[in-house]
């Protein structure tokens, strides 16, 4: 079992680490806000009153952050995660951040002593909760076989798809298709809605079929709803998007309805709605037809 500095302890990082305890780690965490961890002590972890306390004497530090410059301040800022962390420590990012981002972060880890991975998630909050993440590893073999104890605790799929910044790369794909799973069933649902059909019984059917996705399955129900407490915000999935773009351009691909879903979402968060779930994409397209 190993000591883990978790940073980030939000609703993805707040179950992750509480489950890097169920399975007999020793996790010390550090968060902005304090009251997640109040929470990491209520399950059984330990408070850090900064990044230092968290980082220091852990052989394995997660951070699980917003966005590319949080990441990046942890990682790189003054008593951050480079300064502190002892020489063969292991860093695992599980946020999703840029590609370019994690392939700096591993190169100064690297000259720090350190091995690291990217290791960005997919399955949301409900799959943090249960420990059943899909989780995709970027960096040395070596750093992937000494995480997968500490992975196994947070994760069911843990695949190791290539080196530094490789694991963002799949995620980048994940929420391209996420985003444009979200928006057809926005879509399919004013649809069944503008012709009196019952919308429950569509989409039920609408699951056995070719039709059918985890999306449907984990977001059909609360979209019919309205329910768009998040889960992933809009804001974060708008983050994503660019990310998405950001990396087809660099590849010299065009990428015709990801760019167009990634429009939509950048509207429903110009409007506001950046604090919603993603499936409140759904909200868009009702305005877009004129509904309320
Ligand atoms: P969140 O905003 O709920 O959590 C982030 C946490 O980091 C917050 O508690 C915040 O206080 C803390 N934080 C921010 N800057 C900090 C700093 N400098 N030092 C210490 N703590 C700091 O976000 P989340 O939904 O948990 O997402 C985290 C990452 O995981 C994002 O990159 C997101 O894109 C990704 N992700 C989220 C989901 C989801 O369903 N929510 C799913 C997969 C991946």
């Amino acid at each position: 079992m190993s000591k883990i500095g978790f940073i980030g302890l939000g609703i993805m990082g707040g179950p992750m680490a509480a489950n890097l305890v169920q399975a007999g780690h020793e996790v010390t965490g550090f968060n902005r806000s304090p009251a997640a961890v109040d929470e990491l002590v209520a399950a059984g972890g330990t408070a850090a009153a900064s990044i230092a306390e968290a980082v220091s004497g852990a052989e394995v530090i997660f951070t699980m952050l917003p966005d590319s410059p949080d990441v990046e301040s942890v990682v790189f800022g003054e008593d951050g995660v480079l300064a502190v962390a002892e020489r063969g420590a292991l860093l695992i990012d599980c946020s999703t951040i840029r590609p370019d981002a994690s392939r700096r972060i591993a190169e100064a880890a690297a000259e720090r002593g350190l091995r690291s991975l990217d290791a960005p998630v997919s399955g949301g909050e409900p799959k943090a909760i249960d420990g059943t993440l899909s989780i995709m590893v970027g960096g040395e073999a070596d750093a992937f076989a000494a995480a997968e104890e500490a992975l196994g605790a947070v994760g069911a799929t843990i695949v190791h798809v290539g080196p530094a910044g490789a694991g963002q790369t799949v995620k980048a794909a994940n929420q391209l298709i996420v985003a444009g799973n979200i928006g057809l069933l926005a879509e399919a649902l004013v649809f069944l809605e503008a012709h009196g059909v019952d919308a429950e019984a569509g989409l039920n059917v609408l699951g056995g079929g070719l039709a059918g996705s985890n999306v449907l399955s984990a977001k059909g129900e609360k979209m019919r709803n309205r329910e768009f407490e998040p889960g992933f915000r809009l804001e974060l999935h708008h983050k994503d998007m660019g990310i998405v773009q950001a990396a087809a351009r660099e590849a010299g691909l065009t990428i015709p309805l990801g760019t167009l879903v990634a429009q939509l979402v950048a509207a429903s968060v110009a409007q506001g709605d950046g604090a919603l779930d993603h499936s409140g994409l759904l909200k868009q397209i009702t305005h877009l037809n004129g509904h309320d």
